[in-house]
C-alpha cells in the first residue's frame, strides 16, 4: 500500500534552471479570440487518428464531433467554433520535423453558436466510473501536461487492484511555461471539481496535488476552493522546485517515496497520475457539457511584445496568438512549442495549436537552446549526476552513436523521459537527447517492421492452412458424390432384366408376329383364306413385309 509523505522528498539529479514565468503571469488568464479560421488536426493524440465525420461544405456548431475515434486508444475531435468546412487535407502541423498533415478547417461565422453535446451529467460524483469513463472518451480529453495520452484510458487502470494513490500533477517544472499556474491561480474551482470526479472514476483511496513549491498563489488558489467545496480528503502538496520535478515518475517519487521500476508503470504501484488542466477539462466537459476544444497556452519569450496565458481554442493558428500578444517583437530568433528544455522548433507561425500545445514560446538568440559544433566525449560523467532516470547518458549516447540498438536496451533507454538535463550540462555540447530520440524511433520502427513481417507470415501459414483445409473438404465431397452415383447390387440385377425382357420383345418380333395366336373363329372363309395365304407369303420371305 502507498503512503503518501509527511515531507516530499527530492528527486534525483535535476537541474536549478531560471524560471522565467513571471513575465507571463503579470497579466490574468484571458481568452484568445475566435479566428476567422480554424485548422483543427485529425491526430492530436498517442493513438489511431480520427476518422472523419464532416464534408466541406457541412454547417457545424461549437461543441460539435467533426471526427470519431477509431479504436481504443484514440480520441475524437470537436469544432471549436461554428462556422462551415471550407476545406479538408494536408496543413502544417505542430510536429518536430515540420510535416504536414490531415487537418478540417472551419471558416467560423462569429456566432460561436454552441451544439447540445449530452457531455454533461446530473450527480456526477454519484456516478458509475463506466459511465464517466464514457463521457470523458466523448469529449475527447488527453492529458494537457503535454503528452496527449486519451484520459479515458488512464482512467481505466483494466486491473481489479485498488488504486491507492491519485496523484494531480501541478509542478510545472519547465522554464517559461506557466499554463498550469495560470489555471491554478485563475480557475482552481473548476479543478478541483474535476479531481474530485477523477477521484471517482478511479475510486483512488488518497488523493494529493503535487505544486512547485515556487507556487505560493497556486497553492493558496487550490486550499482555498478545497474549503469552499468541504473536501478535506484531498492533500495539496508543495514539492520543492527543481527541472524536471513535474516528470510523472519523478513526482511520485517526490510524494510518496516510491520508484516506479523500469519500463513499468505507476499503476504497477497502485497509483495514477493526472495533470491539472486534464483535471479542469474532465469538470468542464462533465458539469458543462463542453468537450475539449480550447486549452490555456502560455506565449511569453523576448521576441513576443506582451506575453500571456491565453485560454486559445484548439486549431488556432500560432501567428493569431502572437498577435493577441501584440506581435513580435525584434528580438525574436527561434519559435519553439514547448519549453526550451523540451519543446521543439516550429518551421512557421501557421501551425495550430493543439489539445498538446501548453507554450509558444517567440525566444530570442538568448534564449535559445545552445547548438553548435558537438566535440567527442570526455567520460566527465556530468550527465550521469544531473540524470533523474538514474540512467548512464554517456553510454546511451555510445551505443546510440554506434547504432547498437541490443546493448542501447540493456542500458534502459526507455526509461529516459528526454528531459535533456545531461545535454544541457555536457561540456562537449553533444546533443544528447537527439541521439536517443534517434534510436527510440529506429528500435520502434524495426519492432513494428518486425510486426509487420511475423503477421505477413503468419498470414501466409494461415492461407496455406485454409487451401489445405479446402482441398481435403472437396475431395472428400467428390468421393461422397462417386459412392452415391455407383449402382447397388440389387439394382443391377433389375435393370439387366429390363434389357434382357427388352431384348426378347424385339427378337420375337423379327421372328414374326405369325407366331401370335389369332382368333379367326367370326371371319369369313374368304378372310380367313387371305390371312393364310399372307401367312404363306411371310414365312417364305423371312417375315419381312
Ligand atoms: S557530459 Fe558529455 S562529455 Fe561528459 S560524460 Fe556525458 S556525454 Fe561525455
Ligand atoms: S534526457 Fe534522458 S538520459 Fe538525459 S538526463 Fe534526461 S532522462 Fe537522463
Amino acid at each position: 500500500m502507498v503512503t503518501l509523505l509527511e515531507k516530499p522528498k527530492h528527486i534525483r539529479g535535476g537541474l536549478h534552471l531560471d524560471v522565467n514565468k513571471a513575465q507571463s503571469l503579470q497579466q490574468p488568464l484571458r481568452a484568445a479570440g475566435v479566428p476567422e479560421h480554424l485548422f483543427i488536426p485529425l491526430s492530436q493524440h498517442i493513438g489511431e487518428a480520427a476518422e472523419l465525420l464532416v464534408e466541406i461544405g457541412d454547417e457545424v456548431l461549437k461543441g460539435q464531433s467533426i471526427a470519431r475515434s477509431p479504436g481504443y486508444i484514440s480520441a475524437p475531435v470537436h469544432a471549436s467554433s461554428s462556422g462551415k468546412i471550407v476545406a479538408i487535407g494536408d496543413y502544417p502541423v505542430p510536429h518536430p520535423p515540420g510535416m504536414q498533415a490531415p487537418c478540417v478547417v472551419i471558416e467560423t461565422d462569429g456566432r460561436d453558436q454552441s451544439a447540445d453535446t449530452g457531455l454533461r451529467m446530473d450527480d456526477v460524483l454519484d456516478a458509475d466510473p463506466a459511465e464517466i469513463r464514457q463521457r470523458v472518451r466523448a469529449a475527447g480529453i488527453v492529458g494537457l501536461g503535454g503528452a496527449g495520452f486519451p484520459t479515458s484510458v488512464k482512467l481505466n487502470t483494466g486491473t481489479t487492484r485498488a488504486v491507492d494513490l491519485l496523484v494531480i500533477n501541478a509542478a510545472e517544472c519547465e522554464p517559461y511555461i506557466s499554463c498550469d499556474e495560470a489555471l491554478m491561480c485563475g480557475r482552481s474551482k473548476e479543478i478541483v471539481e474535476g479531481v474530485r470526479i477523477i477521484r471517482r472514476a478511479l475510486n483512488a483511496r488518497q488523493v494529493v496535488i503535487g505544486v512547485e513549491d515556487n507556487m505560493p498563489k497556486a497553492v493558496e488558489s487550490l486550499q482555498l476552493s478545497l474549503d469552499e467545496a468541504g473536501e478535506d480528503t484531498i492533500r495539496v502538496t508543495p514539492v520543492p522546485t527543481i527541472y524536471p520535478a513535474g516528470g510523472e515518475k519523478q513526482l511520485i517519487y517526490a510524494l510518496a517515496g516510491e520508484e516506479v521500476p523500469s519500463q513499468g508503470l505507476p499503476i504497477d504501484l497502485g497509483i495514477v497520475c493526472h495533470n491539472v488542466g486534464t483535471a479542469a477539462a474532465v469538470a468542464r466537459a462533465l458539469l458543462q457539457g463542453e468537450p475539449l476544444i480550447s486549452r490555456v497556452v502560455t506565449v511569453t519569450g523576448e521576441g513576443v511584445r506582451q506575453p500571456a496565458n491565453l485560454e486559445v481554442r484548439i486549431g488556432t493558428p500560432v501567428a493569431e496568438l502572437i498577435r493577441e500578444c501584440g506581435g513580435y517583437t525584434d528580438k525574436v530568433a527561434r519559435l519553439l512549442m514547448g519549453g526550451p528544455m523540451m519543446g521543439f522548433s516550429l518551421s512557421s507561425d501557421a501551425v495550430p495549436a493543439i489539445k498538446t500545445t501548453n507554450c509558444i514560446l517567440a525566444a530570442s538568440y538568448r534564449e535559445t537552446p545552445k547548438t553548435g559544433a558537438a566535440g567527442p566525449c570526455i567520460r566527465c560523467s556530468d550527465c550521469v549526476d544531473v540524470c533523474p532516470a538514474g540512467l548512464l547518458p554517456q553510454q546511451l549516447y555510445w551505443y546510440a552513436h554506434a547504432r547498437d540498438f541490443d546493448r542501447i536496451q540493456d542500458y534502459n533507454l526507455f526509461d529516459c523521459i528526454e528531459c535533456g538535463c545531461c545535454a544541457q550540462v555536457c561540456p562537449s555540447h553533444i546533443p544528447l537527447v537527439q541521439y536517443y530520440r534517434f534510436a527510440k524511433t529506429e528500435i520502434w520502427s524495426q519492432e513494428s517492421e518486425r510486426q509487420f513481417s511475423d503477421m505477413a507470415r503468419q498470414r501466409h501459414e494461415f492461407r496455406i492452412e485454409r487451401l489445405e483445409r479446402e482441398k481435403k473438404a472437396l475431395e472428400e465431397r467428390r468421393a461422397k458424390a462417386r459412392k452415391a452415383l455407383k449402382p447397388k447390387v440389387g439394382d443391377a440385377t433389375a435393370k439387366q432384366a429390363e434389357i434382357t425382357a427388352a431384348l426378347e420383345r424385339v427378337k420375337a418380333k423379327k421372328a414374326g408376329q405369325s407366331v401370335v395366336p389369332r382368333n379367326t373363329s367370326n371371319l369369313t372363309e374368304e378372310q380367313r383364306a387371305k390371312i393364310a395365304a399372307a401367312d404363306r407369303r411371310r414365312s417364305s420371305t423371312g417375315g419381312q413385309t
